[in-house]
């Protein structure tokens, strides 16, 4: 079997998402998606299909490494490129299966898990009372999660609540008053409050607190248990991480921006943090997400992916989950899109009673109804062509 063409479109959704379409001479077609790469990573697939032609797709990991290598001038080591590499990575994965009749996870080396458990990133937003933090932490318990993430930090980069008096003095300074620490002490106790002792909550911070601030903040958090506080301080220094990590019992979690296993060897290494969260459709793709899992699991570290992506991207990374140990919990980022189950051509959600349950069917196992998606194209892209 050979490759005769790489085909890519792009749906507007978290950000774009970039679907890159691998035909081969067989008949078999293999679908993948990542996230974040930007349109550069749809210039940079199209750049790379003419060396991927007459391949054969089987050669996953050897074609990856191949492009990656011959491209590390260009970006070879994390970005847009990696993600671009991620695309096509996904899909060979997704076409193997198909052509060898099993699902990818076998593929893999095979299930830990039947059942991959998701959390749901809900809306709550500073300023609410208890009452409406009730009724968003409800909505999410609804159906049927048994964990669910805030975001902590008033998004001080031009999004809503930048306004909130009292805040920052600053919008590029790191450190918290009294004001604030207090704000998101007080949230996360209503939060978990709302959410009861059942159900684990994480509180994500994106990188807006120096070391004191984070220090102050994960120890009053302490009591509240939660499942793990993200990205305190700013990820590119993971010293800065791990000092946060050693002061505190609240378990820190980060990587959410790194790439590659070559990008996590030293926060794994130096045990910077208590969880790693790779986004696996854009830092790499199952392969290589599988063997930062592995490393980490070294270290008896979870892994609790990130992730914004469709149907097709998630149950992309959920076949990972499957296959290591370590794995803590997956990312569901579309609460609010009501084409989570239009954008597939099965019409039904992935997502049951918070779990994923992995199936028989070849390759990733659902496919993108390119109709319903075409209605969310990406402004300025074109559309497997
Ligand atoms: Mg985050």
């Amino acid at each position: 079997m050979k490759i005769t063409s790489v085909k890519t479109a792009a749906t507007r959704g978290h950000g774009m998402h970039l679907w890159v379409k691998v035909e081969t001479d067989a008949g078999i077609t293999g679908l993948g998606e990542c996230v974040h790469g930007g349109k550069q990573a749809i210039a940079i697939i199209q750049n790379l299909a003419p060396r991927l032609i007459g391949r054969d797709p089987f050669a996953i990991d050897a074609i990856f490494e191949e492009l990656r290598r011959s491209h590390v001038f260009d970006g070879g080591f994390a970005g847009a490129l990696i993600t671009a590499l991620t695309g096509i990575e996904i899909a060979l994965w997704d076409l193997k299966g198909k052509a060898l009749g099993v699902p990818v996870y076998e593929l893999l080396g095979g299930k830990f898990r039947d059942k991959i458990r998701v959390y749901a990133d809900c809306q709550v937003e500073p300023g609410m009372n208890f009452d409406e933090i009730q009724q968003v932490v409800d909505q999410v318990l609804e159906r049927g999660f048994t964990a669910l993430k805030i975001d902590l930090d008033i998004h001080a980069y031009g999004h809503a609540g930048s306004e909130v008096a009292g805040f920052t003095k600053d919008k590029f300074n790191y450190t918290a008053g009294q004001w604030e620490h207090e704000r998101m002490v007080e949230m996360v106790e209503m939060v978990t409050r709302a959410a009861g002792k059942n159900v684990d909550v994480a509180a994500d911070v994106h990188t807006r607190l120096d070391v004191p601030s984070a220090i102050r903040l994960a120890r009053d958090l302490e009591q509240f248990h939660l499942l793990w506080l993200e990205e305190p301080v700013p990820a590119e220094n993971i010293d800065a991480m791990r000092e946060v990590t050693r002061s505190t019992s609240t378990p820190i979690c980060s990587g959410e921006n790194l790439y590659l296993r070559h990008g996590f060897r030293e926060l794994i290494e130096k045990q910077a943090v208590n969880i790693i969260m790779p986004d696996i459709p854009k830092c790499g793709g199952l392969s290589e997400c599988r063997k930062i899992a592995n490393l980490a699991e070294i270290y008896y570290m979870p892994f609790a992916p990130h992730n914004v992506s469709s149907p097709i991207g998630t149950l992309a990374s959920a076949h990972v989950c499957a296959t290591v140990p370590n794995f803590l919990v997956l990312e569901f980022h579309w609460l609010h899109r009501d084409y989570w189950t239009t954008i597939i051509q099965e019409k039904t959600d992935i997502i049951q009673d918070g779990y994923i349950t992995l199936t028989d069917r070849p390759g990733i196992g659902v496919e993108l109804d390119e109709e319903v998606a075409r209605q969310y194209q990406f402004p300025g892209t074109t559309w497997f062509e």
